[in-house]
């Protein structure tokens, strides 16, 4: 299905991936109808002109009725999320997340949306697959048996087979792409929020400006990783939407990395070399995990492809901007 002309509605618009999908999903010919975001509009990373852009709180039904009114495409992306150290600290915040999903896709059936998309995450893989960090990457099937990231990887796990339940029973089409790690600029890179590659960088620039050349790194530096750039996400949820895939799929780099590695990236864009100090009691999440991306590469014939190094260099750049300018980086 062409996307080209539809109209669409983007919920979470003021997040992070959000706010990048709005722009992309206009240059490619859609007609973004409505923003929505729970936080006030100044606090959006972006706001795009000519897009009716509302502050809603999408756990509220009435507002996702409001939310949903003549869109043709629904992108689900609102959630209340974070890196390790918040979803490990706010199982029942993320799990609330279940109400702006549920909530969503009530208000899409009513609304005869023809297409809806839903964010998921790796965080749905069974955790006994992610003990080692010599990972053998997670295929689609590796969710079952159900073991997910306690709180919000339950969640997602649930908001998922709702999504399939909603197609099989009010035949409202669905698409679900599970994210791995996804990075760039336009994020949150302060406040407790902030994911590994973001958080890194912001380290590095205050020990750079600092003169302290020390950083603190969650876990013992050795869990792999693979981290997703922004244009790969938002391009990959594109395809996923057009396409005719109607079960969960990984969209994430196959790029595997140690956290140290990680490290040496951000150092060596930065020019400096820190002392590491390990804090083992930090949330670090599972040991390792990686993109099996046989699924994606049959289906599409695409794969993220953005080099970390390449990706990390513009975040860095833009954090580093944003801390001359004084921005609070939540
Ligand atoms: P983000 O936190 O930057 O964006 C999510 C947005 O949803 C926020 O702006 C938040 O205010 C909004 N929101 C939360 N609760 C809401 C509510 N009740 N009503 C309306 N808006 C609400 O996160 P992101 O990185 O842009 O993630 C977008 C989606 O992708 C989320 O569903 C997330 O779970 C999923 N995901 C992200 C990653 C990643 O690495 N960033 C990985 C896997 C999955």
């Amino acid at each position: 299905m062409s996307l080209k002309g539809e109209k669409a509605v983007v919920c979470g618009a003021g997040g992070f991936i959000g706010g990048h999908l709005v722009k992309s999903l206009l240059e490619n010919g859609v007609d973004v109808i409505r923003a929505v975001d729970v936080k006030p509009l100044e606090e959006w990373y972006q706001v795009t002109d000519g897009v009716e852009s509302l502050s809603l709180d999408l756990k509220d039904q009435e507002n996702c009725h409001v939310a949903a009114k003549g869109a043709t495409l629904v992108y689900q992306l609102a959630a209340d999320m974070g890196g390790m150290g918040f979803i490990e600290n706010n199982k029942a915040l993320c799990m609330l997340s279940v109400l702006t999903n549920t909530h969503m896709l009530l208000a899409a059936k009513d609304a005869g949306v023809k297409r809806f998309f839903y964010a998921s995450s790796a965080c749905v893989y069974n955790g006994e697959k992610q003990t080692n960090a010599n990972v053998i990457p997670l295929r689609e099937s590796d969710a079952y048996p159900a073991l997910p990231e306690d709180g919000y990887g339950w969640e997602k796990l649930f908001s998922e087979r709702m999504c399939r339940h909603f197609e099989e029973d009010f035949g409202l089409v669905a698409r679900v792409a599970r994210y791995h790690n996804v990075y760039g600029p336009h994020g949150t890179w302060n406040g407790g929020r902030e994911k590994a590659p973001a958080a890194i960088c912001r380290k590095v620039i205050e020990a750079k400006r600092s003169g302290n050349h020390e950083i603190e790194i969650w876990g013992n530096g050795h869990q792999t990783r693979s981290f997703m750039y922004i244009d790969d996400c938002v391009l990959g949820t594109q395809m996923i939407m057009e396409s005719n895939i109607d079960e969960p799929i990984n969209l994430g780099s196959s790029e595997l990395v140690t956290i140290n590695q990680l490290v040496d990236i951000v150092e060596d864009i930065a020019g400096v070399r820190l002392q590491r100090k390990y804090n083992l009691s930090a949330p670090k999440g599972v040991n390792g995990r990686n993109s099996d991306n046989t699924m994606i590469l049959d289906r599409l014939s695409w794969e993220p492809s953005t080099k970390l190094r390449d990706g990390m260099e513009t975040t860095y750049r833009w954090i580093e901007g944003e801390i001359e300018r004084g921005a609070s980086g939540k």
